[in-house]
């Protein structure tokens, strides 16, 4: 029995989870069920308590004190969802391999069996990929779609459709806890690592939430950053529009003097307001870029954890340092 025991793979499963108090009890049997047709692999629950303000923390730890495979880890303030699966990964160094996955059940656990069977057909990334978006309204999906679009463009990783749903290897995690930036986009980061990956396709179901956690302006925020993250493009479009703004100055300035020494009366209000205008509006805008870049490094220079641990209230072995 104790061979047994040691040829079993440990997989931990990272559940990012922040004022889930309502539904996290059921998610968490129905996700075990899921597990349990898994041969060989021994699965722990790591839920990341994000600082939730209702019971959440509490009622993980209740259920860990009587059932070994699930774990707290808990933070002390609300980090936001990459901190979370940051957190959770680096506690996580001593598994095999680590599946991080929603607490809402919009990451359907019947893809864990395929997914484990992927990685042990020796892919060391397995994403799930969305086909649908479970009942999202059409504003919300048109954003996205736009979002999606701009992050391909500008950056040339193909992530439209993926999701935070992955499974990665132990080398994976390594690589991902080794990189040196504070400012993490967990989607983008895996793809631009770019290790041999399995894709797995599913619809999002409806989240058993009535609501997203994120309101509008934290994804708007969530975008902004992960495209700059990842790209230095957006600087150059001010340059490209800087070079345009000289050539209608030029043309402008061009018409203006042949005006006055034709001896026409210069329409000048307009050139002048129009002038001021233009180059009003491209100033701003690249003030603007500069300092969404500007405040990024400030973010980088700091080196502040991207996370700290509740160690009273969690009881997740502390794998941090190797
Ligand atoms: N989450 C988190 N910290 C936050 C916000 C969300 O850990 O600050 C967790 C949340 O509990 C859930 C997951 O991230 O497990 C995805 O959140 P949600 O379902 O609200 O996002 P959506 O489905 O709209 O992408
Ligand atoms: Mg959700």
């Amino acid at each position: 029995m104790m061979q047994g025991t040691e040829q079993m793979k440990q997989v931990a499963i990272i559940i990012p989870a922040y004022n889930e108090a309502e539904n996290i009890d059921a998610n968490l049997s129905l996700i075990k069920q899921h597990l349990q047709t898994v041969p060989n692999v021994l699965f722990t629950l790591m839920v990341v308590d994000d600082g939730s303000n209702d019971e959440t923390a509490a009622i993980v730890l209740r259920r860990s004190e009587s059932d070994a495979q699930i774990k707290l880890l808990c933070l002390s303030r609300n980090f936001g969802k990459e901190d979370a699966i940051h957190a959770g990964l680096a506690h996580a160094r001593a598994y095999d391999a680590a599946i991080v996955m929603d607490s809402d059940l919009q990451h359907p656990p019947a893809l864990i069996p395929l997914m484990i069977e992927k990685w042990q057909e020796s892919f060391p990334v397995v994403e799930a990929v969305k086909k649908s978006r479970g009942g999202e309204p059409r504003s919300k999906q048109l954003l996205v779609r736009g979002y999606y679009r701009l992050f391909n463009f500008f950056t040339e990783l193909r992530i439209s459709g993926d999701t935070d749903f992955k499974l990665l290897d132990a080398q994976v995690i390594e690589a991902y806890l080794q990189l040196p930036e504070h400012n993490r986009f967990f989607r983008g980061l895996i793809k631009w690592m770019n290790y041999p990956a399995a894709q797995l396709a599913f619809d999002v179901p409806k989240s058993v939430r009535l609501d997203s956690t994120w309101t509008r302006i934290g994804l708007f925020r969530y975008a902004i950053s992960s495209i700059t993250s990842f790209t230095a493009f957006p600087l150059q479009i001010v340059t490209v529009l800087g070079a345009i703004t000289f050539v209608m100055s030029l043309l402008i300035g061009l018409m203006v003097l042949w005006d006055k020494l034709g001896g026409n009366a210069v329409d000048g209000f307009t050139t002048v307001i129009l002038l001021l205008l233009l180059i009003g509006s491209v100033l701003m805008f690249s003030v603007g870029l500069i300092g969404t870049y500007v405040g990024k490094i400030y973010d980088e220079v700091k080196s502040r954890p991207n996370y700290l641990v509740d160690k009273k209230r969690s009881n997740v072995e502390n794998t941090e340092k190797k």
